[in-house]
């Protein structure tokens, strides 16, 4: 691939709900271009952009892909994303590196959650953007309805460009209200407008017209003062208005026949901005604070993404912002502060890498074998150490614990859930302590299948992957006084230790409190710790179900000692012994974690979300409905939601999406205290037979 300046280089991201074919469509491009010259298909599983094993089987987009092609004089990324909202790590990787995107709906299906979604981030990081309403060969498909849907969505800034000819029953192409010519066919040819259609083409000529006009002074008053607008006059406006979000075009085509290809390549290229109309945002603590895209400047690229392969090793995918990046050079890693050595620099293509002596400012390039830098770095140089804004990544909603499937595994299974990690940042790997589970945390259970998979492809490790324990605990809610007798009188020297506490419950919340208010030495200073430690140490098994005690003020007011047979060891076990006692006359009651969740949804589900939150033991807090969408604030117990991605996705066929954070423990009520006593009892009998 030669060289493109900055000024002919578009990156640009194909966004939308799963299934309205980005991948089909990104396939359809690089086959007009010359890119590729054979067209795969989502069902053979041969398309470039879905190489992967796991995507493949999945038959879905789990990885971002790079997709260059040529097209005149200039050179575009394309960045093909996953549909599917569990991967919205890749999503939001490729809309922090592109300038431009392209949100797809498809005609039959309409705005979908996860393409508003999407168009929601691409707003949020100041994108140009494009619909491209997909799909006009399918049964049902309705190019006016979906157009209504984005205008009542996001505004009458939405403005087709184009409309199609024919219905389902024939789509034979698309009008171009610009020139005001028809293009059917694959390839396209170009011809004059079916004379039932120039009516229809007129109206809506006028309006985008219209519209256009409406966001520049100067067109405005051509306009009103009944002066025709010239083509060049609507294309240059358009591409200010789109540049300014003042106007997003709509585009409209079939990726699987290829319908409408050639004119969305010419949209790209006339209206989303090349790197150089963009400013680059760059990290709060950056010592340069203005980059500008030119090959000469500072070196500042970004890494936006790593995938880690036993085989080909680590590659690193970065994107240009200012200056170049030779193969076979020096870097400075300006996060890591480390000096990072470059081999052989690739343009990535879907799987396969074509080899280039350099990467200039705007495009977007490959390595392998990167010694220290990790996803989100700057590499720049030591001299003028220009930092990038970093990538930003949602909170993981949805957990599983891993457990190894034998010896051999749990001793690799650390190190390979770390590489996964690094591929993917919004996997979250933690040992819960309460539990003794390593927790796996991410978007949803299909990530998070992909990643046990992975796991044991990749790196041969096998895992058993399910629902996280509940980190229960235990409290009290009165005052109690015990006391115990720590006394051994075996042979020659005995052992004596005896304590008197006092327990007090604390607010919710509280960690627990040991107190000394001993007077007189009934029991020496020295076996205070030790009394303390004893304590401590008991309250992390509760007398309920054996769930660490929390909120607890335990005070030792008294006791007494033997000179010869008192220890440390005495007095932690009596310290211990007391705490048990206590806690038993302390009224004890379990706690439960309570998350804090917004659930997203189209309107029509709202019945069937409240009912199901009122199975799950669950207080809604707020509705917040708008535009067809209702945004639900719930509490729940963990306990009742620990599949909640899977349930939502029943009741909504994938049309809805949540969040979800622990918020603060509550008390259990009686009915399931029993049961989880019950369960846990069980439990200890099975390990105890292990
Ligand atoms: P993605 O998830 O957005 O990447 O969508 P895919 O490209 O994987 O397409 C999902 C399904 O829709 C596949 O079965 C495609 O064959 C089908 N599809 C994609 N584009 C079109 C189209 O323009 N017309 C029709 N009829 N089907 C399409």
């Amino acid at each position: 691939m030669k060289q493109f300046s900055p000024e002919h280089l578009r990156n640009v991201v194909l966004l939308s709900h799963s299934g309205a074919g980005k991948t089909t469509l990104s396939e359809a491009i690089l086959f007009a271009t010359g890119t590729i010259n054979r067209l795969g298909k989502i069902e053979t599983g041969n398309t470039t952009s879905d190489y992967d094993p796991d995507e493949i089987k999945h038959r879905i987009s789990i990885n971002l892909s790079l997709l260059p092609f040529e097209w005149h004089e200039s050179k575009v990324n394309l960045l093909d994303t996953p549909g599917y909202l569990d991967f919205v790590g890749e999503v939001k990787a490729a809309i922090r590196v592109s300038e431009g995107a392209i949100i797809l709906a498809s005609a039959a299906s309409g705005l979908e959650v996860g393409t508003e979604l999407t168009w929601n981030y691409s707003q949020e990081a100041g994108q140009s953007r494009m619909i491209f309403i997909n799909k006009m060969d399918r049964e049902n498909a309705n190019f006016n309805i979906t157009v209504e849907q984005f205008q009542s969505r996001f505004g009458s800034k939405c403005i087709p460009l184009q409309m199609p000819i024919g219905t389902h029953t024939g789509f034979k192409g698309v009008i171009d209200l610009i020139s005001m010519k028809a293009f059917t066919g694959s390839p396209a040819q170009e011809g004059a407008i079916p004379a039932e259609l120039v009516e229809q083409a007129k109206a809506l000529q006028s309006k985008m017209i219209e519209a256009v006009a409406e966001t520049d002074d100067a067109l405005m008053e051509k306009y009103l003062g009944g002066e025709e607008l010239s083509s060049d006059e609507i294309i240059k406006g358009l591409q200010q208005a789109v540049a300014a979000d003042k106007i997003v075009p709509i585009l409209t085509g079939s990726g699987l026949q290829s319908i409408g290809i050639t004119q969305l390549l010419e949209a790209i290229e006339r209206y989303l901005p090349s790197p150089v109309q963009r400013k680059i945002a760059v990290a709060e603590d950056s010592s340069i604070k203005d980059l500008q895209t030119v090959a000469s400047g500072p070196p500042a690229s970004l890494v936006f993404k790593t995938t880690a392969d036993p085989y080909v090793g680590k590659l690193t995918y970065f994107r240009v912002y200012s200056g170049t990046i030779e193969s076979n050079s020096h870097i400075w890693n300006v996060n890591q502060n480390a000096d990072e050595r470059i081999g052989q620099l690739f343009i990535v293509r879907g799987k396969t890498q074509e080899p280039v002596a350099r990467v200039e400012a705007g495009d977007i390039g490959g390595v392998a074998k990167l010694n220290i830098t990790l996803t989100g770095d700057t590499l720049g140089t030591q001299a003028k150490p220009a930092k990038l804004a970093p990538l930003t990544f949602p909170k993981p909603i949805y957990s599983v614990a891993v457990h190894p499937k034998t010896k051999a595994d749990l001793d690799k299974m650390g190190s390979a859930l770390a590489r996964l990690a690094e591929e993917d940042l919004t996997l979250h790997i933690r040992r819960d302590h309460d539990t003794a589970e390593t927790i796996l945390s991410g978007m949803g259970d299909t990530q998070l299948a992909v990643a046990g998979e992975k796991m044991q492809r990749k790196f041969g490790v096998g895992v058993e992957l399910t629902p996280p324990k509940v980190p229960y605990r235990e409290s009290i809610t009165q005052a109690a006084r015990a006391e115990y007798r720590h006394k051994k009188q075996s042979g020659g020297h005995g052992q004596f230790g005896h304590v008197v506490l006092e327990l007090e419950p604390l607010p919710r919340g509280s960690t627990n409190v040991f107190e000394n208010k001993v007077v007189g030495g009934s029991v020496p200073k020295n076996y205070i710790p030790a009394v303390e430690k004893g304590v401590l140490e008991a309250s992390k098994e509760g007398t309920l179900a054996g769930f660490p005690v929390v909120g607890l003020k335990a005070i030792i007011v008294d006791g007494s000692f033997h000179p010869v047979d008192s220890s440390e060891m005495c007095f932690k076990i009596a310290g211990a012994g007391a705490l048990r006692q206590g806690m038993q006359d302390a009224k004890p009651i379990l706690l439960e974690p309570i998350v804090s969740m917004k659930i997203t949804v189209p309107n029509d589900f709202t019945g069937d979300i409240l009912s199901d939150l009122n199975t799950k033991r669950a207080h809604v807090m707020g509705m917040n409905p708008e535009g067809g969408i209702n945004v639900i604030d719930a509490e729940a117990p963990m306990a009742e939601v620990l599949r909640y991605a899977t349930d939502l996705k029943s009741i909504t066929q994938g049309r809805g999406t949540y969040t979800m954070e622990i918020s603060h423990y509550k008390e259990v009520p009686a009915h399931i205290t029993q049961k989880i006593i019950a369960n846990r009892q069980a439990e200890k009998e099975q390990e105890a037979l292990k």
